[in-house]
């Protein structure tokens, strides 16, 4: 009882006495965790990794660079245990053009269908900013029609969209102008969302401006290996601080034509561990890195959102070394117990960690992105659940979590790796463009219908 007592009063001051003797009663009786009513459940996916036939900055990449990607696969996917499986795929230049990909440009009904017989009620996508705008200045109705349509076809099905307006891709005329390392491109990006917005305000509640800023710049600018494949810290600043600002505009102008608007970020977090748990090195590198990568993407976080969106996908153990770490002297070494398809350290403690980075802004969140490259569906069911039972754990002391979308609906085209890692919870033959529903995707459903999950 005393416990129950220490519980109850150790929840958020927000929560009401209701749901805090609700969750007591679930840590210390029941073992079993209740969302909330009117939890949201889905998936994500984004226009590129799924629809097919874009023209963009990324789609003359490809062209440019799958040769290259197919022939640097061994030096980087060698190591990884499902490399047999992997290789032919992997070292074949068809892999890295995204082409067709799932063809969900003409399919979404078909999809939407899936996911609601999976008993989702959210949906996370994103607009084509290159279909919407292929040349500066000129907009095209029958793309916005389309999107029209998309938002129409989740509400007849009960899901709740949430849009994305930037996920990576930029038309060609952006490009040509360097991206974002020039300021005219934020003008451009909020004339872009002034006008998507205009259109779609009547039907569309939640907005995302920009997905993962950080890893943007990080991957097309310190590591260089997304287009244009920079490596320069003062690019990187600069393109962080154009998206920064471009985040900021954007809220303004969402609320301006749309007051009842929910405007969020979506950041991906990181849980850095020492590697040495007793290291003071290892230790303090952690703590450089958090405020590195973490820190920084977060600062102001309170002023230009309504909520915020978690990506979280795993761990990093850091190790100080004499040189020639991933970070100079300071290097990532996974113990890879449990890993992705895709060789990431999966550790599901890590959302707990990252929902504990974002407590403080006291803003609900959503958990924009979460999920597991796993081509044989053994891994998934453990990922989700593991996930889901820390992610009840921060919602028991008191953290403000509203819904959980898994990435991805689909298995998509995976940027610079091309289309072999499979995060769907639907497979997608590329041949002949069927789905097929993995056992993951019922297991998932069985949670999303009790709307709860054991702890
Ligand atoms: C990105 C997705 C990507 C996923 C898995 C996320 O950081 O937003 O586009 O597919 O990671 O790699």
């Amino acid at each position: 009882m005393l416990l129950t007592v220490l519980a109850v009063t150790s929840v958020d001051a927000g929560t009401s006495t209701k749901r805090r003797w609700e969750l007591c009663y679930t840590q210390f009786v029941d073992r079993v965790f209740k969302f909330p009513d009117g939890f949201l459940w889905g998936a994500t996916t984004s226009a590129h990794q799924v629809e097919g036939g874009n023209r963009n900055d990324w789609t003359e990449w490809e062209q440019a660079n799958a040769e290259r990607l197919a022939r640097e696969a061994a030096s980087k996917f060698s190591h990884l245990q499902n490399w047999p499986e992997i290789r032919v795929q992997a070292e074949d230049p068809a892999n890295y053009i995204s082409g067709r990909a799932c063809d969900h440009y003409y399919r979404f009904r078909e999809d939407f269908d899936i996911a609601k017989q999976l008993g989702h009620n959210a949906h996370r996508f994103s607009i084509e900013w290159s279909r919407i705008e292929p040349e500066e200045g000129r907009f095209d109705e029958v793309e916005i029609e389309h999107y029209r349509e998309v938002i129409a076809a989740l509400r007849e099905r009960g899901m709740e969209p949430f849009v994305t307006l930037w996920h990576y891709t930029l038309p060609l005329w952006v490009r040509d102008q360097r991206r974002w390392e020039n300021k005219k491109t934020i003008q451009d990006f909020i004339r872009y969302t002034r006008y998507v917005v205009g259109r779609l305000k009547d039907v569309v509640r939640f907005w995302i401006p920009l997905n993962e800023p950080s890893i943007y710049a990080g991957m097309a600018y310190a590591i260089g290996v997304f287009p244009p494949q920079v490596r320069s810290y003062r690019r990187t600043r600069k393109v962080l601080g154009y998206l920064s600002r471009a985040h900021a505009l954007a809220y303004a102008s969402i609320h301006e034509l749309q007051k009842e608007a929910k405007v969020g970020s979506s950041y991906n977090l990181h849980w850095h561990e020492p590697s040495r748990k007793k290291s003071p090195l290892d230790r303090l590198a952690v703590r450089v890195l958090d405020a590195v990568r973490d820190g920084s993407q977060l600062r102001g976080a309170e002023r230009y959102n309504d909520f915020l969106g978690l990506n979280y996908y795993f761990r990093d153990r850091i190790r100080v070394v004499a040189g020639g770490g991933r970070f100079g002297l300071v290097d990532i070494r996974n113990p890879n117990e449990w890993v992705s398809d895709r060789g990431w350290d999966i550790a599901p403690e890590g959302i707990y960690r990252a929902l504990q980075k974002l407590k403080r802004f006291r803003l609900p969140i959503y958990v924009t992105e979460n999920g597991i490259a796993d081509a044989r569906d053994k891994n998934r069911v453990a990922f989700i659940r593991k996930h889901l039972t820390w992610l009840a754990k921060a919602m028991q002391e008191g953290i403000d979590v509203r819904g959980y979308l898994y990435w991805s609906l689909l298995d998509n085209f995976e940027w610079d790796n091309g289309f072999w890692p499979r995060f769907g919870l639907v497979e997608v033959d590329y041949k002949t463009l069927q789905r097929r529903i993995r056992p993951s995707a019922l297991e998932y459903k069985k949670i999303i219908e009790a709307n709860a999950i054991d702890v």
